[in-house]
């Protein structure tokens, strides 16, 4: 049975297209269209590029047999979202003699999306990106928009640039080496776009839990198109974060201070980020902005979707509230929190009083 491939275009300075369906990655065509010069780079990393990256690089050279591609394959995991990891990457482009033509592909989750990102803003002050996300949580948020960055040992994303990519092409058949929690750790941002944005969505993927989780093609591919045209809606709106993109925290303030306060081995960031959606609920129906129905059917929506709804025994409320007040993206004067306005609708609210907070 074949899909059709989906399309979704992202407004902005360069529009940009991206591109959903199975086997995409082997599109030598797709993906030759989106060259420039005759130079190609594919970063990935260890989980990823033996399992992808002779597929993309065989169809390239198919398509292209004058292209030269290079290859450069990263440690897997957050530890290689580094200032000396975008150190060796540029490296790497300077030993290719990358030219301002050259085209980086950035094939893994959003670790390498998000690295490789920031080398390309870089190199020659920017040279093509093009995405190929590999696990849900890229496909859905990391590779749309543009944010692009490294940690440091102080934090999470402190340096980095906006620098959309020249497309995204998401393989939903390359979810299906995916490990489950990670591919139900994107689901957790799939509720994110129903919940702040869109309750006929939320009703659809109440629906089609089941096919989700069994990893349907046909199914993916919606669940992503829909969730890309949310996101892609906001970014378009509010490029550079200077409003309305923060919705798109949604259940993050609370998410991460359950991440930090957890640090690693606990809950993942999708896990954390549907405890936090639901703790967000609970407290706009405690201040009174919303049914506390909605709640109710976030959480089992949430349930249904195999992702913890409570925050995890033994983590302390008042040390957790410590965090938030820390926040990057807190303000000077209250607590800063995406609040909900019962399904499909959510707002920003500043001076959240820190008792409500607490009691949730
Ligand atoms: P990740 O890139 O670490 O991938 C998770 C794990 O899955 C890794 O071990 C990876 O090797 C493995 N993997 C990836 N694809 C696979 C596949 N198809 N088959 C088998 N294994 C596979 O993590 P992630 O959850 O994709 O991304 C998290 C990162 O994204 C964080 O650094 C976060 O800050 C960033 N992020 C960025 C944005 C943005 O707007 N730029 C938005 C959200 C998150
Ligand atoms: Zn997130």
């Amino acid at each position: 049975m074949t899909h059709p491939t989906r399309e979704v275009a992202v407004a902005g300075d360069p529009p940009y297209t991206i591109h959903i369906g199975p086997d995409l990655l082997d599109d030598g065509a797709l993906l030759a269209r989106l060259l420039r010069g005759r130079d190609a780079m594919i970063v990935s990393d260890a989980h990823v590029a033996p399992l992808y990256a002779d597929r993309v690089a065989a169809a390239l050279q198919a398509a292209r047999p004058d292209l030269r591609i290079h290859r450069h394959v990263l440690p897997a995991g957050e530890a290689s979202k580094t200032l000396a990891s975008f150190a060796e990457v540029t490296t790497a482009l300077a030993e290719a003699r990358m030219r301002r033509d050259a085209t980086l592909f950035a094939l893994g989750g959003g670790v390498i999306g998000d690295l490789a990102g920031f080398a390309a803003a870089c190199w020659m002050r920017g040279i093509d990106c093009v995405q190929l996300p590999t696990t849900l949580l890229a496909m859905v948020d990391s590779s749309v928009g543009g944010k692009t960055a490294v940690d440091l040992p102080q934090g999470k994303n402190l340096v980095g640039a906006f620098h959309p990519p020249r497309a995204v092409i998401a393989d939903t058949a390359a979810l299906r080496t995916l490990p489950a929690r990670e591919l139900r750790a994107g689901l957790a941002e799939v509720v994110k776009y129903g919940a702040l944005g869109d309750a006929a969505f939320l009703d659809w993927l109440d629906a089609h839990a089941d096919a989700l989780l069994a990893m349907d093609d046909a199914t993916l591919s919606e669940a992503i198109a829909r969730s890309c045209a949310h996101k892609a809606a906001i970014v378009a709106r509010d490029p550079f974060e200077h409003g309305e993109r923060a919705l798109l925290n949604l259940g993050h303030t609370f998410g991460h201070a359950i991440e930090t306060e957890q640090g690693y081995g606990g809950v993942n960031h999708g896990e954390a980020v549907a405890i936090g959606m639901v703790l967000a609920a609970r407290l706009s129906a405690m201040l009174g902005l919303a049914p506390a129905a909605d709640t109710q059917r976030l959480r089992d929506l949430l349930l249904r979707l195999q992702l913890p709804v409570e925050v995890p025994p033994g983590l302390d409320a008042g040390r957790l509230l410590a965090h938030m007040r820390l926040d990057k993206k807190a303000v000077a004067g209250g607590l800063r929190f995406v609040l909900w306005r019962g399904a499909g609708r959510a707002e920003v609210l500043g001076d959240v009083p820190e008792a409500a907070v607490l009691s949730v």
